[in-house]
């Protein structure tokens, strides 16, 4: 069985009748690089960066993150790694940020809200991803987006970044690539309109099942009602990648529904471009892709 999964590294992931998909890594820190590395990913289609914010006491600086997120683009080599901007609250706490008490953190004070209010907090993150990518393929995904107006809010501060690192004669890539993740069923009622303003999607299906469902991520006692098999959910995904092609944007599925096996083949006639999953699910989803 191992055998046979490792004759599959560095294999195309086609089905029979030539429908490619992108089979990316979902990272939490640099250290699962080898991880990545020896489960032949085609990229970093989710690198969340929380670890940096919630393995410190204090705001993480500049240069450090930059270290991290150097590194990994530097060891993809040139492959695709999308950074997943700063997605603090709700589930992911950090007493130095100071954030209240929340009835309801889930529609709470989190991810590109802190960004949006606090730009000075979201700057630093903005100047290390942007350097980092003078050293391979870095874009940039916005989380928890229900609005054009948060693009275009968030797109204002990146630009003032790059102007500043311009002024500074900082190198990095002009043309970086900004994404959102479509986590939200705003995002996705607003998809037609936000796919004109960014560069892909990414579907996060753990909440975007979450807010479609009306069920707490946390709560085990919903597991009977949380089901991200749901129409409901299904429907959202198909609308979702639907809006992208139209207005000619890829569109992935970075949520762990995306390494279902029973669904590869769903995920496929609605045309996903690209799942992006733990790195030891990747040969095996290679697998059940090349037998489709
Ligand atoms: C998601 O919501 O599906 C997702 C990929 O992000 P996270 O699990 O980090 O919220
Ligand atoms: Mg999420």
């Amino acid at each position: 069985h191992v055998r046979m999964l490792n004759a599959l590294k560095g294999k195309k992931t086609v089905t029979h009748s030539g429908q490619a998909v992108r089979l990316y890594a979902n990272i939490g820190r640099p250290s699962d690089m080898d991880a990545v590395l020896g489960n032949d990913a085609e990229g970093i289609g989710l690198f969340r960066s929380e670890f940096l914010y919630l393995e410190s006491d204090d705001f993480p600086s500049e240069d450090r993150q930059f270290a991290a997120y150097r590194e990994v683009a530097e060891k993809m080599g040139g492959k695709h790694v999308i950074v997943r901007t700063l997605d603090i609250g709700a589930d992911k706490q950090v007493d130095y940020f100071g954030l209240q008490a929340e009835d309801n953190p889930a529609l709470g004070y989190r991810a590109i809200r802190i960004c949006l209010t606090e730009p000075d907090i979201f700057k630093v993150q903005l100047r290390a991803i942007l350097r980092a990518s003078a050293f391979g393929n870095i874009a940039i995904m916005l989380p928890m987006i229900t609005s054009v107006q948060e693009v275009q809010d968030a797109r204002a501060i990146i630009e003032e970044v790059k102007t500043t690192l311009n002024d500074e004669h900082v190198k990095f890539n002009k043309d970086i690539q900004v994404g959102i993740m479509i986590e939200t069923p705003a995002s996705v009622i607003m998809a037609e309109e936000l796919a004109q303003v960014v560069d892909f999607f990414s579907i996060g299906t753990n909440d975007l099942t979450q807010y479609t469902l009306a069920c707490d991520r946390q709560n085990p006692h919903l597991k009977r009602f949380a089901d991200p098999h749901s129409p409901a959910v299904l429907r959202m995904i198909e609308m979702a990648v639907t809006a992208a092609h139209r207005h000619h944007i890829w569109c992935g599925i970075c949520g762990e529904l995306g390494a279902d096996p029973s669904l590869t083949e769903t995920f496929l006639k609605i045309g996903v471009d690209e799942l992006s999953v733990s790195p030891g699910s990747i040969l095996l989803l290679r697998k059940a892709i090349t037998q489709a």
